[in-house]
């Protein structure tokens, strides 16, 4: 049933020559009987042998089993060819050492699909005398008892071939010769395929011997069974003359006889003959393969063979022991890659508008806030501006968004600080005294904002005292500010302008000080009454107080702010550093710290001044290199300043890109020509042309020249500049915006307020309304740290998940190279290529 037809092996090693490992071997074997493979060490037998038994591919030749060609076989079918009909037992026993001596037979059961009963396993340990042992791991038995496990292993499968390369190599001659044995007892069933190199053993048991030289077969004998019983097939002893037959193999055995036999003698010379006759030339003549015939006719039927995935699983993990340190490291890096995706993840799920909402339902923060910010994106990053200013429509889309009515408020001290504040009027020395703590008294307002009973109403505010503004310079203020005076008092008048230096006892100083404080004249302010009436200074217009507001603002919450304890913990610190936050947003960002006007006053107010803004997307600057020199400022449309204007040359309705009007406050009082030649500032900019230097946001510096077609000279119209509408919309955020921030009352229901903070933060990609307040300040901060930290956790998560990988191939490949052996067990008993 097994045949080989011009069998080629050739190992071409990557360096070196290529070795003809098998040199076209034609052999037929016979369906049952022991055959020994014969030949010196490296001479092909275990090329042969795996072979024969599908472990290895050829080169050229065919192997026929059953009548099939192999020629056609793919490697799938040598395993299965191999899993049903051959046994395969090794040297080295090659047993799995994870598993027990058991579950080593019964794998290569499972290998062909089905499980292995007791008995089974049981009976077959019986056969090979192992009976009892089921249970013990490989690791305590002896080597021949190992080997007998393996035999046991070929055994259970019932092949009709059993196939051993040097089985009794690794094992002393009695215990080989137990094995021996049991192979001689199962060759009358089956055929069994010995690779040896002892020839003692090979024509003690063997049926036929095949012998190898250098990858050719150099003799094939059988074992004659018509030749007589030579008469001496052992060594004779007569005197001191020893007889071997021809051709005799000594043994181990025969060299202690022969030994003890010359001591024995009392001769001192022995003398060794050699009989005419061989014991092998009578035992065995030259195979004559044709009288071999096939009995066996079933048909060639596989079965597939398949690595039970419990059983696969456990001889991967077993695997792991080896290189334990880098396993651990391997681990520890996924680990830790594993837990930066998780992190980055839970931070990616933190939800912004729950968290806000949550903590703002939490606060009871009862004023909702809301200022405009716009994402720039250059090239390599982008930023958001913050405090870009709002537009009426801008208003309305936000009381469309956010589900709350919502007033603007408009802060002419965005555009200078000091014209909003009114510290000239208190005591600053009693407003600061508590300098060392937090200062919870502002005396300055954060801007202007109509007034009326609505409005009262719904922002849930309170008159405490006097009438509501009528007139354009009247304002009502909040109890805060109120306070604040109370705290401080009121300066009645500046009595008179000391505009010398006075003497400054607590700092031994000499001061100028042009308000001439030291004649300032403080009136206590007791009650309400006493601050209705007073009038206050606010943007260059004098504005009298009509009304104190209850606004809710709770000041006594933060009163002890000011009284800063010596040795505060950290969580003190902590919690005041919050409660002053909190203050801050509720100083600035609510009615509290707005100046409130009647609708009317407010509205005049705003025609009048919302002709100057900010250059807020980069920076334009005019100078001459000599007399002018014109800060990127303040900057306005032509429309809108029309009538300021004095023109050099005529009148224009438009302006080109080239062409600007500045304010004639950057300019020295005289200019001069190049030759020295005093002019005017109108002469100057007639003639000469101005150097500029243009930077937007994301771009590069630009530089053109600009001719001055038209000078503004106006108080309130300060390092200002009129381009083309085109520049301007290029220079301003908000080309339409007028107002810095807009106000509504919180709603009270949690879905609204969630509809509010929703609405705010998910309006467009790259407009956001930012609601002022302590609570979604601190955690737009966390929102952003978050997404920053779950950007870098993904980051790191996969440097190190890459190390992980790379740490883990090189581990599979290790643990592989372990792994062969026992890769190259289960082929051979019958498992699937690996
Ligand atoms: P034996 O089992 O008779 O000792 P082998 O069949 O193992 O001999 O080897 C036959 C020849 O093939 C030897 O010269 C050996 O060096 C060579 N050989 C065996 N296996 C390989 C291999 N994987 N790569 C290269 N040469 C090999
Ligand atoms: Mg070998």
């Amino acid at each position: 049933m097994l045949e080989t037809k011009n069998l080629t092996k050739v190992y071409k090693p990557k360096k070196g020559v290529p070795v003809v490992a098998l040199d076209k071997v034609s052999l037929k074997f016979p369906e049952k009987g022991m055959v020994f493979l014969l030949g010196k060490s490296g001479s092909g037998k275990s090329t042969l042998l795996n072979l024969l038994g599908g472990l290895d591919k050829y080169d050229s030749g065919e192997i026929i089993i059953k009548g099939q060609t192999s020629k056609s076989f793919s490697q799938k079918y040598f395993d299965s060819y191999r899993n049903t009909y051959v046994g395969f037992i090794f040297q080295e026993y090659n047993l799995l050492n994870e598993f027990s001596v058991g579950a080593n037979i019964a794998l290569a059961i499972e290998l062909q699909g089905r499980k292995a009963t007791d008995k089974e396993v049981n009976d077959i340990l019986q056969e090979v005398d192992l009976q009892g042992f089921g249970n013990r791991k490989p690791n305590e038995l002896s080597g021949g008892q190992k080997q007998r496990v393996a035999i046991a292993r070929a055994l259970i499968k019932n092949p009709q071939i059993i196939m051993a390369d040097e089985p009794t190599g690794a094992l002393d001659s009695n215990t080989g010769k137990q094995i021996f044995d049991t192979l001689k007892k199962l060759s009358q069933q089956k055929l069994v395929i010995i690779v040896s190199h002892d020839r003692e053993f090979a024509e003690l048991y063997a049926d036929r011997i095949i012998e190898l030289s250098d990858g050719k077969v150099i003799s094939d004998v059988e074992l004659d069974n018509n030749a007589s019983e030579i008469e001496m097939d052992k060594i004779s002893y007569t005197g001191n003359i020893i007889k071997l037959p021809k051709a005799y193999h000594i043994t181990e055995a025969d060299r202690k006889a022969i030994n003890d036999y010359i001591q024995s003698l009392s001769e001192s010379e022995v003398s060794l003959e050699v009989e005419t006759k061989s014991v092998k030339a009578v035992r065995f003549s030259n195979t004559d393969e044709s009288k071999i015939t096939y009995t066996d006719t079933s048909a060639f039927k596989l079965i597939k063979s398949k690595l039970p995935l419990k059983n696969a699983f456990k001889i991967g993990c077993s695997s792991l022991k080896y290189k334990k340190f880098r396993l651990i490291v391997t681990i520890f890096l996924s680990v830790i890659s594993f837990i930066l995706f998780g992190l980055a993840d839970t931070f990616a799920a933190y939800n912004h508008v729950n968290a806000c909402t949550n903590s703002l339902v939490d606060t009871g923060i009862d004023y909702l806030s809301v200022s405009k910010s716009k994402l720039y994106e250059a090239e390599n990053y982008e930023y958001w501006k913050e405090g870009v200013f709002l537009s009426a429509d801008d208003i309305e889309e936000l009381e469309d968004i956010t589900g709350v009515e919502m007033h603007s408020v408009f802060s002419p001290s965005n555009v200078y600080d000091e014209k909003m504040s009114f510290d000239y009027l208190i005591d600053y020395a009693k407003l600061n005294e508590n300098d060392e703590g937090f200062n919870i008294f502002r005396a300055s307002f954060n801007g202007f904002t109509a007034i009326n009973d609505d409005i009262l109403n719904e922002m849930g505010c309170e008159l405490l005292s006097g009438n509501l503004p009528q007139k354009a310079n009247e304002i009502a203020v909040s109890e805060y500010i109120f306070e604040i005076f109370k705290k401080c008092g009121y300066a009645k008048s500046v009595v008179s302008e000391n505009k010398e230096p006075y003497y400054d006892e607590i700092n031994d100083i000499y001061v100028y000080d042009e308000m001439g404080s030291q004649s300032r004249e403080y009136e206590e302010i007791k009650g309400y009454s006493d601050i209705i009436g007073k009038t206050i200074m606010l943007n260059d217009t004098e504005y009298t107080i009509t009304a104190i507001i209850d606004t809710g603002f709770d000041l006594e919450r933060y009163n002890e702010l000011t009284e800063r304890q010596e040795n505060e913990s950290g969580a003190e610190e902590i919690v005041n550093y919050i409660m002053f936050s909190e203050f801050e947003f509720a100083a600035r960002y609510s009615y509290s710290g707005l100046a409130m006007m009647s609708e009317e006053g407010y509205a005049s107010l705003i025609e009048g001044l919302k002709y100057t803004t900010r250059i807020e997307n980069g920076e334009f600057y005019i100078y001459d290199g000599i007399s002018y020199d014109g800060n990127s400022g303040f900057i306005s449309k032509l429309s809108d300043v029309k009538e300021k204007i004095t023109w050099i040359d005529g009148e224009k309705t438009k302006l080109q890109d080239n062409e600007i009007i500045i304010s004639s406050d950057c300019a020295s009082d005289s200019m001069f020509d190049e030759n020295g030649n005093e002019m005017s500032f109108f002469e100057y900019c007639k003639e000469k042309t101005f150097g500029g230097e243009l930077w937007i946001f994301g771009n590069d510096y630009e530089y053109h020249d600009y001719k001055v077609v038209g000078i503004i000279e106006s108080e309130d119209c300060n390092n200002l500049m009129v381009t083309s509408d085109k520049l301007f919309d290029t220079l301003v955020a908000s080309p339409d915006g007028i107002y810095s921030f807009a106000i509504g009352s919180m709603p009270s229901s949690k879905s609204a307020i969630k509809k509010a903070v929703d609405g705010c933060y998910n309006y467009s990609d790259n407009i956001r309304y930012t609601i002022n307040n302590q609570v979604t300040f601190e955690l737009d901060n966390v929102n952003e740290i978050l997404k920053m930290l779950s950007q870098i956790f993904v980051y790191i998560g996969l440097g190190f998940a890459l190390f992980a990988a790379i740490m883990l191939s090189n581990f599979i490949a290790i643990s592989i190279t372990y792994k062969k052996q026992e890769i190259g067990i289960l082929r051979a008993i019958g498992s699937r290529s690996l």
